[in-house]
């Protein structure tokens, strides 16, 4: 961002939101965007998607939002960046681009959670995640919301915010058993919101690079306690399995008992702003929760047995078996 933007947004003028800000972590295909549909459904809850996401996607691909409209044509959006950034237009893609590289990566995770930081390093967070922290306050206000939800997933962008004094962070991490994971990363899924044929399709994985990240990504939602931040876990079969016990439980211990959605095995969706996120996040009407078992029917052996290897000893800390 350009010295300018920055001083026609001074701290002084910005709104400053303070309520709770819910970070959704864990890998994708694990029911984070129904996670967040589903707490998006409370009314006093505004659900962004994946803000990490919105530089590429929404500024310079210009993607649809959750609401259906290109990103640039959104009026939620548009109202969020000029309260943030004095416009889209003054963001500096090629500056948010550098500190991503500094420091919303795994390979930086262990210097972004190290108690011993340099003043510069400590300068670098600060700025980086000062972009989100616009972006959540200027949603808060443009929507009215008591929390705000990012379902960014990377427990990279987590760390980073875990550093911030300035912002209520809570995290839920959700979690689904690793073979399940493996085959839906083994799917061609279509992307309806993509404005191009090139990014027509979700990147796709083998089973070996998905339990790797698997491991990977679970196990960086779980160093979060270096920074002081407790990730609240919750499995996505134990969600879909009882959704109004399993919610009532995990909001009660992120201190998020109001925001409980009504929910029995179904839900009433709301429209929401979301930037980027699984197609689910288009969906409108009544969403029935149930459990997606496609894998067990259509899931290799060989392959179930490769995901299991990769990733035994987490998959029994969580609780799965066989
Ligand atoms: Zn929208």
């Amino acid at each position: 961002m350009s010295a300018q933007a920055q001083s026609v947004m001074s701290e002084q003028e910005r709104m400053r939101y303070v309520g709770p800000v819910l970070y959704i972590a864990g890998l994708g295909r694990s029911g984070s965007t129904m996670l967040e549909c589903v707490l998006g459904s409370h009314p006093e809850v505004a659900a962004l998607g994946e803000v990490l996401h919105l530089w590429d996607r929404g500024i310079v691909k210009d993607e649809l939002c959750g609401c259906g409209a290109p990103f640039s044509a959104c009026d939620f959006w548009l109202a969020v960046g000029d309260r943030a950034f004095g416009g889209w237009a003054r963001v500096d893609l090629e500056r948010v681009s550098v500190l991503h590289d500094a420091v919303d990566r795994h390979r930086r995770i262990a210097k972004v959670l190290s108690p011993i930081q340099t003043s510069n390093y400590r300068r670098l967070i600060r700025l980086y995640n000062d972009l989100y922290l616009r972006i959540y306050d200027a949603a808060a206000e443009v929507s009215g919301a008591r929390l705000v939800i990012d379902s960014g997933k990377h427990g990279s962008l987590a760390a980073s915010l875990a550093n911030s004094d300035e912002i209520d962070l809570r995290v839920l991490h959700i979690v689904r058993d690793a073979t399940a994971v493996a085959f839906s990363w083994s799917k061609a899924v279509h992307r309806p919101e993509a404005q191009s044929e090139e990014d027509a399709l979700m990147v796709r994985y083998s089973s070996p690079l998905s339990s790797a990240l698997w491991m990977l990504q679970n196990l960086e939602v779980e160093a979060l306690r270096a920074k002081g931040v407790t990730p609240v876990r919750l499995r996505y079969e134990d969600l879909v399995a009882q959704p109004p016990a399993a919610l009532s439980h995990t909001l009660k211990r992120l201190g998020l008992s109001s925001f409980r959605p009504a929910v029995e095995g179904r839900v009433q969706l709301r429209t929401q702003h979301t930037v980027a996120g699984n197609p689910m996040r288009f969906s409108r009407g009544v969403l029935t929760l149930r459990r997606d078992d496609a894998w067990k029917a259509s899931m290799a052996t060989r392959e179930r047995r490769i995901v299991k290897a990769l990733t035994a000893p987490l998959r029994a800390a969580y609780g799965y078996s066989g």
